[in-house]
């Protein structure tokens, strides 16, 4: 099967807007879409087809480390986000997330909660990053809480959440935990055994498998209200009703099995060329700054604030590397990064970052032509807006 690099364009630095297909997870969905057969028929195309779906099912556990049972396959992790938040928050009490969580809980928290007033606590951060977790103990405390909900890693600043001991908080309270993991799942090892984490969202296409497949993790034994979002003909045990995407989760299946294979090699190699960006970029541009907790963060995400450098211009001005300004899902929108205002910088500063995100096929020669062209572009934007003033 013929792989098109992404080193064959770009140097491509978005893995966290989304990551190139991993040749496993390519195989496997052009396998299952060569093969006809709905996983939910009785014949032997059917069972063919559900086959597939229970070796993904297995697949994606394994990178989690929990059991097949407690994956529910669903479009995306915004929409396994949507369905955790729902039910979770169906148990009644107050939802707690934070200033710096994805637009896909942030805003379906808003939403659940827009007519209980009061029933949305929205923790702040500190300028690194990291929740202030002080409100969060204080309304656990109360027994006002019904679920709480943290991502696990950031994915404008890769920043991570320190979870063990928010979770052992909130069971000690009897309160629901759950996580979005789609930055962190394929990019850091995580163990369901051991984390004992509720309900987890994650996204496929983050890791190498397609877009628009996702799944939520809910641990059994946790009895949520049944709230799902999509009715139908009762699939995934009535939390997802619809004809199983099958071919893209199969992709997401193999490309599960591919990054729990490789990420204990993959993650430190990746943090090294971050590391390589990084000092490449500080060392040749002056007044820049890297936002989020050095030390606790993802192996391949950097946010960086060049300032007097308009993140627009910079990125118009280098389209041989495919970076990204704020989170892609904001990008192109008028308003700066909530993630950075709510760590305190300015709007200027926010409107002046860059997040490069690497990834498993990244290269040192990615690395190099980052660099030179970044270095570039930012001396190129300041130059001609200082020439303007
Ligand atoms: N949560 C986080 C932290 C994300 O980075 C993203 C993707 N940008 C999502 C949720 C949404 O994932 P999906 O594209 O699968 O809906």
């Amino acid at each position: 099967m013929t792989f098109e690099s992404p080193a064959a364009g770009p140097a491509y630095l978005d893995y966290n807007a989304t990551a190139p297909a991993r040749p496993e997870a390519l195989e496997a969905a052009l396998a299952a879409m060569r093969t006809v057969g709905n996983a939910s028929s009785t014949h032997r195309s059917g069972r063919e087809a559900a086959d597939r779906v229970d070796l993904a099912r297995r697949q994606v556990a394994g990178l989690l480390n929990c059991s097949p049972g407690e994956i529910i396959f669903t479009s995306g992790a915004t929409e396994a986000n949507n369905l955790a938040l729902r039910a979770a928050f169906a148990v009644g009490g107050r939802l707690v997330t934070s200033a710096v969580e994805h637009p896909a809980v942030l805003e379906t928290a808003k939403a659940l909660t827009s007519e209980a007033p009061g029933s949305l606590l929205v923790l702040p951060v500190a300028a690194d990053g990291l929740v202030d977790l002080s409100a969060l103990y204080a309304a656990l405390a109360a027994g006002e809480v019904a679920v709480v909900s943290l991502m696990a890693a950031n994915n404008e600043t890769g920043v991570l959440t320190h979870l063990a001991p928010i979770v052992q908080a909130a069971h000690e309270a009897g309160v629901l935990v759950h996580s979005d993991a789609t930055q962190l799942v394929g990019r850091l090892p995580i163990d369901l055994a051991e984390t004992d984490i509720d309900l987890l969202s994650l996204s496929a296409h983050k890791f190498g498998g397609p877009q628009g497949v996702g799944a939520l993790f809910v641990r059994r034994g946790v009895h949520l209200p049944y709230r799902p979002l999509i009715f139908g003909g009762g699939q995934e045990r009535g939390w997802r009703a619809g004809t199983l995407n099958v071919a893209g989760i199969a992709g997401a299946g193999a490309a599960s099995e591919a990054a729990r294979l490789s990420l204990a090699d993959e993650a430190p190699r990746i943090a090294r060329m971050r590391d390589a960006l990084e000092a490449g970029l500080v060392e040749q541009i002056g007044d820049c700054q890297i936002n989020g907790a050095m030390d606790r963060r993802l192996p391949g995400v950097t946010s960086i604030t060049f300032r007097g450098a308009p993140a627009d211009a910079v990125l118009a001005s280098m389209p041989d590397v495919a970076a990204s300004e704020g989170s892609a899902c904001s990008s192109g929108a008028p308003s700066p990064s909530h993630v950075l205002l709510a760590m305190g910088r300015s709007r200027e500063e926010a409107d002046s970052t860059i997040r490069f995100s690497l990834g498993y096929a990244t290269t040192s020669h990615d690395i190099e032509r980052a660099v030179s062209s970044t270095v570039r572009a930012v001396r190129h934007v300041r130059a001609t807006l200082t020439a303007a003033m």
